[in-house]
């Protein structure tokens, strides 16, 4: 077995890359820019606007954010309260905060919609296959294996209920094991704009991990570009430019988060239907939706159907949709009407 993924926390940065971070622009000084560890992966920050007390407000208030977050959505911590719900007992419905009951119905409602390819119950699979809290396996995981923990994964196992004031979690079965992992740097975005807009901020561009927000100019007035990046071994090649102008931008890959076992690659990326991870050529899809966690929910949707698929739901659903699809020695990009309002390649 040989890892070969880079380490987690720069696997975000690799899919997008802010422009501002490339060198074709120095950094103009009325710019405030943060950066930091989270959920495994990087955020980063820019506004240019002010924020009532400089960077370090910005720092603390985000940072606290994002903790009060992992507290509530992370597998990786055993006390958060996913995990508490995990390990909880079946039909005892948890009471969980209005956030993360927002991530939950999303990861209910792409389920619906996209046939079961985005399964927030996959968490089985997830590690069974080795990319989640638990190790890598040092053998491939049997036909035993994964049947047994397909008989866990099922959104139908999952209920959702808002009552009053509060939302309660419930599950019909004891192991059925929720993972918004996928979801987590969506919400995280959405609730980081949430944040700066409250403190008067209009001007931002936000990014955790593979999932980008973004609302009017940067500090030279133009609006905000952000490329996505080439699966190629050529450090900074990138395959386009966007302008999400206001909207969000995720991307998900399945060529930065993977390992080989016997010489065969396999994706963090698992098809519900067949318990395995993927296997075709579509190596990322990036999605432009108002907001963050719906464009996280669907581009891992598309990435499980595979590149035909995927292009036939986002032109059938009128998505913003890129996809890059292995092609020879290459790769090719194609994209629906939709997204291409969005790319920026001739402007400056
Ligand atoms: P995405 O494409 O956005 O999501 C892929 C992930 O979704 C897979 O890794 C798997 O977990 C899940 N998945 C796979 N197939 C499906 C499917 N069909 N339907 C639904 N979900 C699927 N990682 C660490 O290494 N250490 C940490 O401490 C850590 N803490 C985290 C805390 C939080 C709150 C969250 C949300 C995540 C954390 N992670 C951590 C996980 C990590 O940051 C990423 O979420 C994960 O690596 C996948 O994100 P991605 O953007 O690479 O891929």
């Amino acid at each position: 077995m040989m890892p070969i993924s880079p380490l987690p926390a720069l696997r975000g940065l690799l899919f997008v890359l802010l422009l501002a971070l490339t060198g074709c622009q120095p950094t103009p000084p009325a710019q405030t820019r943060i950066q930091g560890k989270t959920m495994g992966t990087y955020y980063v920050v820019t506004l240019s606007d002010p924020f009532p007390g400089g960077e370090p407000a910005l720092k603390e208030e985000v940072e606290r954010l994002l903790a009060r977050m992992n507290k509530e959505i992370s597998t990786y911590d055993p006390a958060s309260l996913i995990s508490r719900f995990n390990q909880g007992p079946a039909n005892a419905p948890m009471a969980i905060p209005t956030a993360m009951a927002r991530i939950v119905q999303q990861g209910i409602d792409a389920g619906h919609l996209t046939g079961g390819k985005l399964d927030v119950t996959v968490g089985p699979l997830v590690n069974l296959w080795g990319f989640g809290p638990d190790k890598r396996p040092v053998k491939r995981p049997d036909a035993q294996a994964i049947n047994d923990a397909r008989q866990r994964v099922g959104i139908d196992k999952l209920t959702l209920l808002s009552q009053g004031d509060h939302f309660l979690l419930g599950k019909s079965i004891p192991d059925l094991y929720l993972d918004l992992s996928t979801l987590g740097e969506g919400a995280a975005s959405d609730e980081i704009a949430a944040l700066l807009e409250g403190k008067g901020v209009n001007n931002y561009l936000i990014e955790v991990a593979g999932a980008v927000r973004s609302k009017g100019n940067n500090s030279k007035g133009k609006p905000w570009k952000v490329a996505i990046v080439e699966p190629s071994d050529q450090p900074g090649a990138f395959s386009d430019v966007v302008s999400p102008n206001g909207m969000a931008l995720s991307t998900a890959g399945s060529y930065r988060n993977y390992y080989e076992l016997d010489g065969k690659r396999y994706s963090h990326i698992i098809d519900p239907a067949t318990g395995q991870p993927i296997t075709h050529k579509l190596v990322s899809a990036s999605v432009i939706t108002p907001t963050a966690l719906e464009a996280d929910a669907l581009d891992t949707a598309l990435m499980v159907m595979g590149p035909e698929q995927a292009m036939a739901f986002a032109k059938a659903h009128q998505l913003a949709v890129y996809l890059i699809v292995k092609s020879g020695d290459g790769f090719k990009a194609q994209y629906t009407p939709q997204f291409a309002l969005y790319l920026a390649r001739e402007k400056s």
